[in-house]
């Protein structure tokens, strides 16, 4: 590896110890898998969620069931319902919890529903974002890591995407939204010494993943011999990043805590969206029944983290190959996938209120 940039200096030393960590979006995808670790390994979460219905809400519900089952009666698990631009309810929220580490994964995703719908994008991700920057300083908080995403490269003329380029050019609402916090970030660092590390995912996969992404999709499609759609010719390529692997970059962002730097998550590596539907297919043992359609505005069509810049200052490594991230999803939706639905969340927790799940 040749000589890199100089940010060494800009990193505070590691601080391994116990923490209180507040997970926004703690029953999503990522949040409810973070969350999941952090309490592995003996730290306390505190999960804010609005449980809103970008998609099927149980999945949601279930996620948040299994942390409760893993951890029942466990003081060091604290769930609330609510919106992260509620500001009273966050702030008796940080009065009430004084966590010190935040964990912001709390975000409207999806790319081409930003597009119908740019205000919903607006509130969840600028204005929250914002609002918890604003309460983690006043309250002092040691580190605040969130989630950026890969699509702020959207208009980027190279494929391989390091975090020196410019990304100036965001192709959707939802991109813009995130580039947008980026730059809230740098400007609560510059104006308060906040600690910020924004993490740039490239598309996550995995089991529990959401059902709203290509890579659950097509499973469900090709398992249940239902067609599907397939935007391009087969030859874009994403780089697509296993659950575990995205969970392990952001533990290691939460325990080296920044200044201020952006860090791309992914595998390092692309997978031709031709290539991902062979290997589904031999996972599932059937065969996809394709309908292609025209490229989708808003999409990026390649993508591909250098990730040299989180493996220098974080130690940051991809260590999932595609075929086996994508064979334990199959196993996954084979086996454990639509069990056990029905709401989880306890009934005082159901309202805006403080309670504890
Ligand atoms: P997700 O939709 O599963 O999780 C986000 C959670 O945030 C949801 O449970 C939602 O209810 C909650 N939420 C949204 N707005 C809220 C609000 N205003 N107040 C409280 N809770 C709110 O998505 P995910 O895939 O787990 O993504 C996590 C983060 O990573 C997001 O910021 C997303 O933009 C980013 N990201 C994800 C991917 C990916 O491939 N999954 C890629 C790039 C970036």
């Amino acid at each position: 590896e040749g000589e890199r940039r100089a940010p060494r200096a800009n990193t505070v030393p590691p601080h391994m110890g116990h923490k209180k960590v507040l997970v926004t979006g703690g029953a999503g995808f990522v949040g409810s898998n973070v969350a999941e670790q952090l309490l592995a390994r003996g730290d306390d979460v505190v999960i804010v969620d609005e449980m809103n219905d970008y998609y099927d809400v149980r999945i949601k519900e279930n996620n948040l069931r299994r942390l409760r089952e893993m951890y029942p009666e466990d003081k060091r698990l604290a769930i609330y319902r609510g919106d992260i631009c509620d500001e009273d309810f966050m702030l008796q929220l940080f009065e009430k919890e004084r966590p010190q580490w935040v964990c912001h994964m709390a975000a409207r995703a999806g790319v081409r529903p930003s597009i119908q719908d740019p205000f919903v994008y607006i509130h969840s991700n600028i204005r929250g974002t914002t609002h918890l920057m604003e309460l983690s300083h006043k309250f002092g908080v040691k580190n605040f890591v969130f989630a950026s995403s890969s699509s702020v490269y959207g208009g980027s003329k190279s494929t391989f995407f390091s975090e020196d380029e410019n990304v100036d050019n965001p192709v959707s609402p939802y991109a813009a939204s995130k580039k947008a916090c980026e730059l809230l970030a740098y400007t609560y660092h510059h104006l308060y010494n906040l600690n910020v590390s924004g993490l740039r995912f490239f598309t996550v996969y995995g089991p529990r993943g959401r059902p709203d992404m290509a890579p659950f999709k097509f499973i469900d499609r090709v398992s249940r011999g239902l067609e599907l759609q397939q935007f391009g010719d087969g030859s874009s390529s994403r780089d697509y990043t296993y659950i575990d692997d995205i969970v392990d970059g952001v533990l290691r962002a939460i325990d080296r805590p920044n200044k201020y730097e952006m860090f791309n998550l992914g595998k390092g590596s692309g997978t031709s969206l031709k290539e991902f539907l062979d290997i589904v297919q031999s996972h599932v043992g059937k065969k996809a029944i394709i309908k292609i359609m025209p490229d989708q505005p808003g999409d990026v069509p390649y993508t591909c983290a250098d990730v040299s810049k989180a493996y220098d200052l974080l130690g940051y490594r991809a260590t999932v190959p595609f075929s086996e991230g994508i064979r334990r999803t199959v196993d996954w939706y084979m086996n454990d996938y639509g069990k056990n639905s029905g709401s989880c969340i306890e009934p005082e927790t159901q309202a805006n209120g403080m309670g504890r799940a």
